[in-house]
């Protein structure tokens, strides 16, 4: 036993075939191109197949992740998804946008001395041999029940309960803002890290089993919760994410050619600014691009600009590199595309042409002082640092909120002191009756899985009262 660990250990991870780093700067096609039926089975060979599984426990909605992998390496790729299913309706989404590296993968045992399993990527092929091989079979169905179901926000989480209540027999409609369904899976992440077709697809798959999706439908402004209810819905779930957009507060903030990341990426994902010159959407196409922030969307946003024809990207943060919240594949994604990074600097103002544009950002230079309330050193002005960069395009992402619309709207939801809905955390009950809401309305911007967790919990504690009552 010991002898096999020892040589699984020593077994390098299937690496995951990418597009080149030249080539894909400047296209919008997906960046990893997936395993092979050969690779995959291979990799799932490494998985020792623990008793006690850590990998499990990493996983915020408990995949049996032993267990799909064994299907995997057997050859039934049938078996592997429908075990994945189980607990997780977008494997296709999970094994592309999952933080993998501080979940599942983060607590494999193999990783203690060597490579972790690829879990992530096995859960990516089996999600993809399915939808490209799979019979599209539904799966059963609950006799109807009568009751019916509103759900807020077309993202992971509502998403999620609206597929769990469905199979339970509910009458389920999803109501979404937008003009399409998917949230921040189709408005924020970018094509190029997740093909908007995988989520159309998976939405598909719920239209199918049942579920209404009326798009166009502010809930706040077109109708109210309280009509919903008063209409004859029996519960509703809040999920409408968290895509207010904060802002430096800078002078110079509202020239032209300054825009937050939810809107240039929304532009460019949702408004198909990337399949120009097919669609011609109104976008600023920056030639020397400035991005402010360092997390995710910061990168999704460079990368984004570099693909919409830029000459030059940085990325500009006032900290340094060990604190970027970005993940480490994200940072060196953008670096091998030719993104730069001008860290330890602050910006303090824009400066405007005679249009009104932006041509300039004046900034200081930082250091590290001593940590702050979230444990990160705080950065420090350099005396007399000051110093300008030119841009034709900047693109702040430094955060998101709470949007008031839906909560200001609505009577006797508990709010938090951000705005954000105060909800059970065993069971995502609003203070109001016959209203849950989750994902990121409830904890502010986290991740996708634990988005659909919250809609897991919510619609498990929904069909009990739609069948026992509050
Ligand atoms: P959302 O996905 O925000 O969906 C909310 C939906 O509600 C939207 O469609 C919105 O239009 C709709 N809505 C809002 N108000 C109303 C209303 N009044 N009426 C009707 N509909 C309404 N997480 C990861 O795990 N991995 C990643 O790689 C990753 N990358 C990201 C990149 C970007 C650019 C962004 C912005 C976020 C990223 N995240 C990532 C975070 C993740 O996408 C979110 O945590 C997750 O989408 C939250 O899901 P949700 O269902 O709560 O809300
Ligand atoms: Fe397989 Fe790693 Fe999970 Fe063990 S911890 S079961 S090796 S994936």
């Amino acid at each position: 036993m010991a002898e096999t660990t020892e040589k699984k250990e020593k077994t390098p991870r299937q690496a995951m075939p990418e597009q080149a780093a030249e080539v894909r700067r400047r296209n919008f096609q997906e960046v990893p191109e997936g395993y092979t039926r050969e690779m995959a089975m291979k990799e799932a060979e490494r998985c020792l197949q623990c008793k006690n599984p850590a990998c499990m426990n990493g996983c915020p909605v408990s995949i049996e992740i032993p267990a799909f992998i064994k299907h995997i390496k057997e050859g039934d790729f049938t078996k592997a998804v429908r075990k994945i299913w189980e607990r997780n309706a977008l494997p296709a989404v999970c094994g592309r946008v999952c933080p993998q590296e501080i979940q599942c993968e983060g607590q494999c045992i193999l990783g203690k001395k060597g490579e972790p399993v690829g879990i992530g990527n096995l859960e990516r092929f089996v999600a993809d041999w399915e939808r490209a091989n799979g019979k599209g079979d539904l799966p059963p169905k609950a006799e109807p029940t009568g009751k019916r179901v509103a759900v807020v926000g077309s993202g992971p989480s509502g998403l999620t309960v609206a597929g769990d209540l469905i199979l339970k027999g509910h009458d389920v409609t999803i109501f979404e803002a937008f003009h399409k369904p998917g949230g921040v899976l189709v408005y924020g992440i970018p094509e190029f890290r997740l093909p908007k077709e995988i989520v159309y697809s998976e939405v598909n798959f719920l239209e199918r089993l049942g579920a209404k999706l009326q798009c166009n439908s502010v809930v706040g402004r077109t109708v109210s919760v309280d009509e919903l209810l008063e209409e004859g819905f029996d519960a509703v779930y809040i999920g409408v994410g968290a895509g207010l957009p904060s802002f430096l507060k800078i002078p110079g903030e509202n020239l032209i050619g300054i825009y937050s990341a939810n809107e240039y990426l929304t532009r460019a994902n949702l408004m198909k600014a990337y399949l120009f010159p097919e669609y011609d959407t109104p976008i600023v196409r920056g030639k020397d691009v400035i991005v402010l922030g360092a997390g995710n969307v910061a990168m999704d946003s460079a990368r984004t600009a570099m693909r919409l024809g830029a000459d030059r990207v940085r990325i500009v943060y006032r900290r340094s590199r060990e604190e970027m919240p970005a993940r480490k594949a994200e940072i060196h994604h953008a670096e091998e595309e030719g993104i730069e990074f001008f860290l330890l600097t602050a910006p303090t103002r824009f400066i405007g042409d005679e249009n009104g544009r932006v041509k300039a950002m004046e900034c200081l230079k930082m250091e590290l002082g001593e940590p702050d309330a979230s444990g990160r050193r705080r950065p420090v002005p350099v005396e007399g640092s000051k110093f300008t960069l030119e841009c034709d395009l900047a693109v702040i992402s430094v955060g998101a909120g709470a949007n008031p619309l839906l909560t200001r709207s609505t009577e006797g939801l508990q709010l938090t002191k951000w705005g954000y809905i105060v909800a059970d955390p065993e069971t995502g009950k609003t203070t109001k009756k016959g209203v849950w809401a989750g994902g990121d309305i409830v904890t502010g911007q986290a991740t996708v899985i634990l988005a659909m967790g919250a809609g897991r919990m919510a619609s498990d504690s929904i069909h009990k009262y739609l069948t026992w009552g509050w």
